[in-house]
């Protein structure tokens, strides 16, 4: 029986491999470009792999591609080749990887001219048409503002200014008679350059990391730039960056999800004085789309992007920068769950160039690979500048008489700062004004519906709130239990906090940066803003305070509460705690005002804290290592964590207990499989969460147990009545 020769082509959906379609004939697209195609009744885009494939089955039992979208592919084949290798580790469907990948505004069937604008310009034919025109009075008049425009040409804004709303009619009969072209241009989102600014001089350990960076372009390099806050890592990126456009080459530099400040564009695009363009989150899909253009055209020579910045084709890439690559941002928590940090450094391997991964607390897997010489490692060990290292205290709460959680030393500590002009930031990782309404009478706790978690009072919004499904309704008045007039509101989060500091510190100004008070468009500018100017002398805020903002008067941090990362249910939640004290102390003292940061807790003889105070992060990081170790938890073991759940929990533990027992068959000795158990919250927006936990010390076995196990729990029928993910190097066991 003969064969029929298809195109392979990726498509969304849950498929384990590509589907073949019948070839559109007189057409050759290259793979990597994005076809329309049917599939079950609908159109979708799917993204072609293979042109010289052969099916088994006849051309009648096999549907046709039904338009090529792409000349161009959007895909180049060396995102094709990454997105393969992630899919495959991941052991994720590569129709469903390409998609998530790709520019929202390239994942549907439609017009994809998004991020390009029309141009038209006259012809010389036009410019001698007007004769022909005298009947046609609107093409007449258009044809006149064309040549106006001359070789400049005119936009759809130019025509509505010159011709009012209804002139596409007339200008497409322009171009039908060859008296116009219609052009289109890629709109470049590119930041200002604004002057032109000088580096200042590096210091010695700044030179030292700039110099092997940039001695190492032209190949593949992992650098760990492991430097103390406000050491000037920044300045070593600029650098670096700026000897890879030295090269004719482009930069991508990834920055965590709220780093990506129009200020930090800014002092990439003044200092390379090159096109610049950002990819983030806060993009509309058409500006998203243009400037992935521009980076795909090789015009934009400096990519600065949160997570999925990874994707971005550059056709010169010549180095890749990962800032604070601890940041648990950088890991996709939903659909295809990948870690951007992780993958750059594939992306840089296959590409053969240097990936810098900085941080003032690298991750425990970092220092592991440092250690293992996977990585070298670039140390900062000063502030740069005049800036000193601020000193850490303990503050033990214990017995003390608190004022709105803070201690009559931090409050001393912080009339003191405002009375000697400095600012003070006050971080609570705790958002709304209060996690708990309770009844004094009948002690009912407001908890959610549909999760097993306690809504938290918005006050000034007058509505209880769930963090988990977003579920609300008003506060309540009198108790929905017992109707007595007796509710609490027990504990506090910032917005409390911001209330006790406006009674007591109005004159001097307060500004509260949490995830509800930046959620308009520009409101986090609005509140940065006043903090550098100083019109805000009290910040208080989550851990959105503790990323890289540089506030120079900032003399005094404290921490509410540091006792949450010590006992909390996850296995990373001390090293997250570590590295966000850390973080949040290194905002103190940047600039010539000397930094102090006192840290409250119930537990000052905690092993992990004394080692963070005394020894640093280094001292942290071996104690945390030791635990680690004797856990066989990561970077000393390797994790995999299959989730599911359903309406009910009984489906839920019953996809596990059948995917457990393939596992058992698969017969994987280096493998440990613990569960299935109730995830930490086991109700969460109406539904039961389970979830079994997968453990080897080595790679090896637990991919190959992966790679036997995802076919087959496609096909359980336990897998209808559950949702259920795999989640690769999980970054929590939530
Ligand atoms: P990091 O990213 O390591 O926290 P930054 O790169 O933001 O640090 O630098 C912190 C501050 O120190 C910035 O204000 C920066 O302009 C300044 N700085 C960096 N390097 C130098 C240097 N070599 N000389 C003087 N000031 C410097
Ligand atoms: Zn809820």
């Amino acid at each position: 029986m003969s064969k029929t020769p298809v195109w392979r082509v990726a498509v969304p959906g849950p498929f384990a491999g590509p589907l073949d379609y019948l070839p559109l004939p007189h057409e050759a697209p290259p793979p990597g470009a994005r076809l329309e195609v049917p599939l079950g009744g609908r159109r979708v885009v799917g993204v072609l792999l293979d042109t010289g494939a052969l099916s088994e089955l006849p051309a009648s039992r096999l549907k046709p591609v039904r338009a090529v979208l792409d000349r161009e592919p959007s895909l180049t084949p060396e995102l094709l080749a990454l997105a393969r290798w992630a899919a495959d580790y991941y052991h994720h469907p590569l129709g469903e990887v390409i998609a998530a990948l790709l520019p929202v505004a390239l994942r549907a069937v439609g017009d994809s001219a998004a991020g390009q604008r029309q141009r038209w310009r006259i012809t010389d034919a036009g410019r001698g048409g007007a004769e022909a025109l005298k009947r046609a009075p609107r093409q007449a008049h258009a044809l006149r503002a064309l040549r106006a425009a001359d070789a400049a040409g005119l936009d759809a804004d130019g025509f509505d200014a010159e011709l009012g709303g209804d002139w596409p009619t007339p200008v497409r009969a322009l171009v039908a008679r060859g008296f116009a072209t219609r052009e289109l241009e890629d709109v470049v989102p590119l930041a200002p350059t604004s002057a032109r600014t000088v580096a200042p001089p590096l210091n010695a350990a700044q030179q030292d990391a700039a110099t092997r960076i940039t001695q190492a372009l032209g190949g593949y390099a992992a650098f760990l730039l492991d430097g103390v806050t406000g050491s000037g890592k920044t300045e070593v990126y600029l650098a670096a960056v700026e000897a890879t456009l030295a090269r004719g080459q482009q930069a991508l530099v990834l920055v965590p999800e709220i780093g990506l400040t129009p200020q930090v564009v800014a002092r990439f695009a003044a200092r390379c004085a090159v096109p610049v363009v950002a990819l983030h989150s806060g993009l509309a899909d058409g500006e998203r789309l243009a400037a992935w253009r521009a980076a795909r055209a090789g015009h934009a020579r400096v990519v600065l992007g949160t997570r999925s910045a990874l994707w971005t084709p550059l056709p010169a890439l010549g180095l890749i920068i990962v800032d604070e690559e601890h940041d648990a941002s950088y890991k996709q928590q939903e659909g295809f769950r990948y870690s951007a940090r992780d993958l750059a450094l594939v992306r840089a391997q296959r590409a053969g160039l240097p990936v810098v991964l900085g941080s003032a607390t690298p991750a425990l897997e970092s220092l592991v690979n440092v250690e293992a010489g996977r990585y070298t490692r670039l140390v900062l060990p000063e502030r740069a500048g005049k800036a000193r290292h601020p000193r850490l205290e303990l503050v033990d709460l214990r017995g003390r008489k608190l004022q709105e959680g803070l201690s009559p030393h931090f409050i001393a500590r912080l009339d003191a700062q405002l009375a000697s002009g400095g600012q003070a930031l006050i971080f609570l990782n705790r958002r709304g004004y209060a996690p708990t309404l309770t009844c004094h009478a009948c002690g009912f706790i407001a908890g959610c519906l549909r999760c097993d978690a306690r809504l938290v009072a918005h006050k000034r919004h007058g509505e209880l709130r769930c963090h988990h499904c977003g579920s609300q309704q008003r506060l309540p008045e009198r108790c929905p239990a017992c109707q007595a007039d007796e509710l609490l509101l027990a504990g506090r989060g910032t917005e409390r906090l911001e209330e006790w500091l406006l009674e007591r510190y109005a004159a001097h100004g307060v500004a509260r940066i949490d995830r509800d008070t930046t959620r308009r468009k520009g409101a986090l500018d609005d509140l940065l803003a006043d903090a550098h100017s100083g019109r805000a002398r009290l910040l208080v805020g989550t851990q959105m305070l503790a990323k890289g903002h540089d506030f120079p008067e900032v003399g005094l941090v404290g921490i509410v509460e540091a006792d949450h990362g010590l006992f909390g249910v996850d296995f990373r939640a001390a090293e997250r705690m570590a590295q966000l004290i850390v973080q949040v102390a290194g905002r103190a003292g940047r600039a010539e005002r000397p930094g102090e940061v006192l840290i409250q807790t119930r537990h000052p003889e905690h092993a992990l804290l004394r080692r963070l105070l005394t020894e640093g992060y280094a001292g942290f990081v071996a104690e945390a290592l030791a635990e680690r170790r004797a856990a066989g938890f990561p970077p000393y073991g390797h994790l995999a964590l299959l989730r599911a759940e359903a309406p009910t929990g009984a489906a839920a533990e019953a996809l596990l207990v059948a995917a457990r027992s393939v596992l058992g068959e698969v017969a994987e000795p280096a493998l440990e499989v613990l569960g299935p158990a109730p995830a930490p919250m086991e109700r969460r927006a109406g539904r039961h969460r389970w979830q079994l936990l997968l453990r080897s010390d080595a790679r090896g076995p637990l991919h190959a147990a992966l790679a036997r196990l995802m076919p087959r729990l496609r096909s359980l029928p336990e897998a209808r009545r559950a949702r259920w993910n795999l989640d690769v190097d999980p970054q929590d066991l939530g």
